[in-house]
């Protein structure tokens, strides 16, 4: 792989500034593509200019003054055999001014708006030019950059890259021409230097068969080492641990519920998985309420009936401790040893803990990421399990899976669906069940979107409620900015809610609080000793306390699609027919009406998901922290679905006939993404 310092041409400066943008190779120069597009290979007539056209024209200057009122503005005026036009400037330097006096021939390129006196440009891109006109024979492209790196400094960088000639094929021809894409010299020519007549629209949407080329060489470079990593799996050692003969079916007998036919099917996926000899990755999603704890139960018991230690994390303390009551309350009649870890825990408490976790006689370790310190050593960790494991970084699974030798089994589960188009690619190397029917008992929860200033009509909804016997939750908005504030927030609400409801038990839960304060409140709510819990988004994960069927959620537009979706999974979990209100202040941004109207609309999380997704993009929805895969740069997973089925459907053939190809091209498309983190 070539460096830029080996070529000449590169300055120092150059380097530096091309590093700040990720750059440090020819191949990295050449897969740097441009933004967008302007057509600088003709020449409009003033005349011919129509609004919202960006166009390039030509003319001299007749008219150039500096006013300072409104404030301080460069106006300039441009003629041409057809016509004038007005260039507006508000910032511009002493030289700029200079090179735009009357008389100077100019070119200028901008869009055509409305201004004061007709037609205008504000800010076009100027220059000077001679008495002979040459205008450009290629579209110019205009790329991503950073200060200090002008598009003139790129533009001349990428010429040098492609004078470099390392535009080798990395694929066997028969790959790209089937699915009717050019290869890859021609592509990276044609997007860097696209001839006049491309169509401006298909390269601009990137849907030109050299975008779709490259777009498709992009999404094969993750399948492939997706699908290495995967394989490389199957090739370590881990326990294989004989199905539970004795424990589940115990503890399923117990249960005053039977398992769906959902239920059933992902506990067989898992049960298998754990009786393989290599490691199980497997990412268990169900939509909130859908009873993904009892099959965490039954994989539990086939690895502690086994002989081998099993680990269950949780992002918060308030789910890890209610799982420990639940596995506590399901795994007493099976006589089963369970530690329970936290950070907040007594000196005595926690070795005692750490104790019975290191010689083995914890059978079942609970807790939140306490679990994965280093002061924590099993004697035979045999299967991890994370709750919520979106809530967790690629880096503390890992350390989580550390504590076992051989490599433990690792479950995942969440609440948060990840969409198709993500689990085929930003998740391949995972398997993945679903659990896709709710429990039969359940009745929808009825969504509201409410007005702030009809909160008198909400309180007294609530005072019904309570009084009736059953029980609300009242969420704090969201205050990113200030956790001080947001605490803050949550007193006053508590205070007000106090004097609002003299009649009723009022609890506060905030992240802020004790554990055993969190812990107290928690238990009160659950047995129904606090009627109305007022809290912040702690209780977004995991909560469950059927007898509450009413949530109030204020300044819902602050919140993402799927926090909405988790804060109201936390009613609707008993018989009784539940309500979610969610307050908005008034004058909803676009983007926030279209929020609430999805979560108004909808109560299928997997929906949700995916329109979070749109609105989103992958990136933010994601986070590299997250997926521990880095992001695609040219592909869109909505745009390019197909190339993307493609890429996958090809990814294990190549990776047998042709592992020369795969390793050049992931040469080239990887060479930064490093060891690929995946837990
Ligand atoms: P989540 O998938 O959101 O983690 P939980 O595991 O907390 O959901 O389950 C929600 C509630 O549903 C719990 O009270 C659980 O005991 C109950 N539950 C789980 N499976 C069933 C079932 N098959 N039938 C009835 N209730 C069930
Ligand atoms: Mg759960």
């Amino acid at each position: 792989m070539t460096n830029l310092a080996d070529i000449k041409g590169f300055s120092k400066p150059l380097i530096t500034n091309l590093h700040k943008l990720g750059i440090s190779t020819i191949q990295d120069l050449l897969l740097h593509l441009p933004l967008r597009y302007i057509d600088e290979t003709r020449i409009t007539a003033i005349r011919d200019l129509r609004l919202g056209d960006a166009a390039q024209m030509e003319g001299e200057i007749v008219h150039a003054e500096v006013s300072y009122k409104p404030r301080k503005a460069l106006h300039v005026r441009l003629e041409d055999a057809s016509g004038q036009i007005n260039l507006r400037f508000l910032h511009f330097y002493p030289s700029q001014v200079a090179a735009l006096a009357v008389g100077k021939y100019i070119r200028a390129y901008g869009e055509v708006r409305h201004g004061f006196f007709g037609y205008e440009m504000v800010h076009p891109q100027c220059k000077s030019v001679g008495s002979q006109t040459i205008v450009a024979e290629t579209l110019t492209p205009v790329y991503p950059t950073t200060s200090g790196l002008t598009q003139a400094n790129i533009r001349k960088a990428i010429a040098l890259a492609i004078g470099q000639n390392d535009l080798a094929e990395t694929l066997p021809a028969c790959v790209y021409k089937n699915l009717n894409l050019p290869n890859f010299s021609t592509s990276i020519h044609a997007l860097h230097n696209p001839p006049p007549d491309a169509n401006l629209s298909t390269l601009e949407n990137k849907t030109m068969p050299e975008w779709r080329r490259l777009a498709f060489d992009e999404l094969l470079s993750q399948q492939l080492s997706m699908r290495k990593h995967y394989i490389k799996r199957r090739s370590l050692e881990a326990p294989a641990i004989a199905a539970s003969q004795k424990l589940a079916p115990q503890l399923l007998k117990n249960l005053a519920f039977i398992l769906t036919q959902s239920q059933q099917k992902v506990v067989a996926e898992i049960s298998h998985d754990l009786m393989q000899p290599h490691p199980m990755r497997r990412l268990l999603q169900g939509d909130v309420g859908s009873g993904k704890t009892i099959v965490a139960g039954t994989a539990a018991l086939q690895a502690i009936e086994h002989g081998w230690q099993v680990a269950l994390m949780a992002p918060t303390e308030i789910l890890a401790e209610q799982h420990y009551k639940k596995f506590s309350q399901w795994l007493a009649p099976l006589d089963i040893n369970i530690a329970w870890l936290t950070g907040s825990q007594s000196k005595i408490e926690r070795e005692a803990a750490l104790e019975g976790i290191a010689s083995g006689r914890a059978q079942l370790a609970i807790g939140t990421h306490a679990l994965f310190q280093e002061s924590v050593q099993f004697s035979k960790l045999g299967l991890a399990i994370i709750d919520e494991q979106h809530r967790f970084g690629v880096q503390q699974r890992l350390a989580l899976r550390k504590k076992g030798e051989p490599e433990p089994h690792q479950l995942m589960m969440s609440a948060t669906p990840i969409p198709r188009t993500l689990s085929m690619s930003y998740f391949a190397d995972l398997d993945v069940s679903v659990i896709d029917e709710l429990p039969p008992d359940r009745t929808p929860v009825m969504t509201k979107l409410v007005s702030d200033e009809r909160r008198d009509e909400i309180l007294q909804r609530v005072r019904e409620a309570c009084m009736a016997g059953s029980q609300a939750y009242w969420v704090c908005p969201l205050i990113e900015e200030s956790e001080a504030l947001q605490l803050q927030t949550a007193q006053d609400t508590f205070a007000h809610m106090q004097s609002e409801f003299p009649e009723l038990n009022i609890g506060l839960v905030h992240g802020r609080m004790k554990t055993a304060e969190k812990q107290a409140v928690m238990q009160a709510f659950t047995f129904g000793e606090i009627q109305l819990l007022v809290a912040t988004t702690v209780i977004e994960v995991g909560v469950d306390v059927p007898n509450a069927s009413l949530m109030i959620i204020e300044h819902a537009e602050r919140m993402g699609l799927s926090q909405l979706h988790q804060l109201r999974g936390r009613v609707g979990r008993g018989a009784a027919k539940s309500t979610c209100i969610l307050l908005y202040q008034n004058k909803l941004s676009e983007t926030a009406r279209a929020r609430l109207k999805v979560i108004y609309e909808n109560n299928d999380g997997f929906i949700i998901a995916q329109a979070d997704l749109n609105l989103r993009g992958p990136g933010e929805y994601l986070g590299t922290r997250q997926s521990g895969v880095p992001m695609l740069k040219i592909a869109d997973l909505e745009r390019d679905a197909d190339l993307l089925e493609s890429a996958k459907s090809m990814a294990d053939k190549l990776i047998k006939e042709y592992p020369q190809a795969v390793e050049a091209h992931l040469e080239r498309w990887m060479s930064h993404a490093g060891e690929l983190v995946k837990v």
